[in-house]
């Protein structure tokens, strides 16, 4: 049998296109056709299979797929055992309580005795009951915006990213309950020689990720100010430094971080540095 990998994704929706981009990123090539499936890399030992994100937590605690890309909320509720191998930086979003905006929120003991319509009863009623809070968790699998003003429930609990939503049915955001991002999951007990395979995805991931937080910095600065510039971006293991052809000039260049490059900017132009150009970084391997 060929030694290959599988990976479920989500077919389409908000983890979709960022899943694919952070594969195609770590040059593995395949087909990905409206439509289909399942689809096999052309030059990695990896294969796709295309589903709901509900279903991506069972496959991989099942092992029908070896890793998966999938929300912390759906994973979370899903509540399967999996092992986390990285947080993705991807499809962020909160989960949050909300209700009709003309009622006046007093804290989170306004739940009590309430009805709360959601997708998500595991991770809410773990939170309730954190909090003490006795409510009723009506689920329901979509449209939760719309349940208090059918009747259905007197508040929500669901994803939120700019409001909007809820603004539009008369909704405002009172709590904040979970925050999430894009994970890829693996099955806990996968056999050796697949997990070398994951752990070579793994290094292409972290070089992409790397790339991503860090810049090429190159910049122009006086001699005299050599010293100071390199202490203010020493780089991985040092700055490259070229002589420029005007006598008393060189050319520094540098990797750092981008954050750091924000804050040393003032820095870097009082101790002289001019002509600075900040490149992206496709990938990095340290
Ligand atoms: P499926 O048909 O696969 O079940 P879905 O409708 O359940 O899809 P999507 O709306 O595509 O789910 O969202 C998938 C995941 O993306 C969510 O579970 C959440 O982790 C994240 N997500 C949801 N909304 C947003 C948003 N507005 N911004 C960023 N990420 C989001
Ligand atoms: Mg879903």
């Amino acid at each position: 049998m060929e030694k290959i990998i599988r990976i479920a994704v989500q077919k389409s929706g908000r983890l979709s296109d960022d899943s694919l981009k952070l594969i195609k990123e770590c040059g593995i090539k395949f087909y990905n056709g409206t439509g289909k499936l399942k689809s096999t890399a052309t030059n990695f030992p990896i294969e796709f299979l295309f589903l709901r994100d509900d279903d991506i937590p069972g496959y991989v605690a099942d092992g029908v797929a070896d890793l998966g890309i999938v929300g912390e909320n759906e994973l979370v509720e899903k509540d399967k055992k999996v092992q986390t191998l990285k947080k993705l930086g991807f499809s962020k979003c909160r989960l949050s309580l909300a209700i009709p905006k003309g009622q006046t929120y007093s804290g989170l003991s306004y739940f009590e005795g309430k009805n709360i319509a959601t997708s998500y009863p595991k991770i809410l009623g773990d939170y309730l009951t954190e909090k003490g809070i006795n409510a009723e968790i009506h689920e329901i699998s979509g449209s939760v915006e719309i349940a208090p003003s059918i009747g259905l429930a007197e508040g929500i609990c669901d994803i939120v990213s700019s409001g909007s939503t809820l603004m539009m049915n008369g909704l405002k955001e009172v709590e904040e309950i979970f925050t999430s991002e894009a994970v890829l999951i693996a099955n806990e007990n996968l056999a050796s020689w697949k997990q070398e395979i994951v752990e070579k995805l793994l290094f292409r991931m972290n070089a992409v990720q790397k790339g991503k937080s860090n810049k090429y910095v190159l910049l122009n600065a006086p001699n005299h100010a050599l010293d100071k510039i390199i202490s203010l971006i020493p780089g991985m293991r040092s700055p490259t430094i070229l002589p420029l052809a005007q006598e008393g000039w060189s050319s520094v260049h540098s990797v750092l971080n981008e954050d750091q490059f924000w804050e040393n900017i003032e820095e870097l132009r009082a101790a002289g540095a001019e002509g600075i150009l900040v490149v992206p970084i496709e990938k990095m391997v340290i």
